[in-house]
């Protein structure tokens, strides 16, 4: 189904629900359950979200008022002031989630590998590039439990320290300095200056390879 042209951006939401929730593994389920809270709790005209992913990684189509089987034409209902030109999508769990937790803590691989191809799908379809957000960058809000830019460029706050080549380069920095130190204590004079400079020479290497591992690991070549 082709994208709206005024549709701008994809915005990810949490259904905050537990994961003993009667449809955390039945996205159809949950989209008539959600559509049920939405209508007769919300007094809207539809379920909020162009389609729900639930734990295993399913897909359900959710809003569609002319029931034409086409979700991504629809104004949707997901965050004030952004319903006309945003895509909203949302994910089964989410409980008690905090903005600033990660995928993980809340979401199934399969889920978060399904919202990322879905997102794809709708980039391809469009043509051109919408921006991806979460719910928690345009309100005050924890929705949906993560910071969804850096998970989208593929990458979190916290996988910066725990990746395994930032770490080595920082580990082989410090040893290098550590040893230069212990070595230069042992000279006099002439002998300093010149292990001074040596030492110089490598940190500026050592920053060149350290610099293009970062640059590496943002560009997702880990
Ligand atoms: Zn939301």
């Amino acid at each position: 189904m082709p994208i709206p042209d005024h549709k701008t951006t994809i915005m990810v939401h949490t259904l905050a629900t537990k994961p003993n929730w009667k449809y955390h593994n039945d996205a159809k389920g949950a989209v008539e359950e959600v559509r049920k809270w939405h209508i007769h709790d919300n007094g809207w005209s539809d379920v909020a979200y162009a389609g729900i992913i639930d734990a295993g990684g399913r897909w359900a189509n959710g809003r569609d008022r002319d029931l034409d089987g086409d979700v991504w034409e629809e104004t949707g209902a997901g965050a004030r002031g952004w319903n006309k030109n945003t895509i909203h999508i949302a994910l089964c769990g989410g409980y008690g989630g905090d903005a600033n937790d990660l995928p993980r803590d809340h979401y199934t691989p399969a889920q978060m590998a399904k919202l990322r191809q879905k997102i794809d799908e709708i980039q391809t379809e469009a043509g051109r590039k919408l921006a991806v957000i979460g719910h928690n960058e345009v309100a005050n809000k924890a929705c949906p439990c993560f910071q969804v830019k850096p998970w989208y460029a593929k990458k979190t706050p916290r996988d910066i320290t725990g990746s395994k080549t930032i770490q080595g380069a920082a580990t082989t920095t410090v040893g290098a300095v550590g040893t230069g130190v212990a070595a230069l204590s042992q000279l006099d004079g002439q002998a300093q200056i010149l292990v001074v400079i040596l030492s110089a020479v490598m940190a500026v290497g050592l920053f060149v390879v350290f610099r293009s591992r970062i640059k590496d690991w943002a560009n997702g070549r880990r």
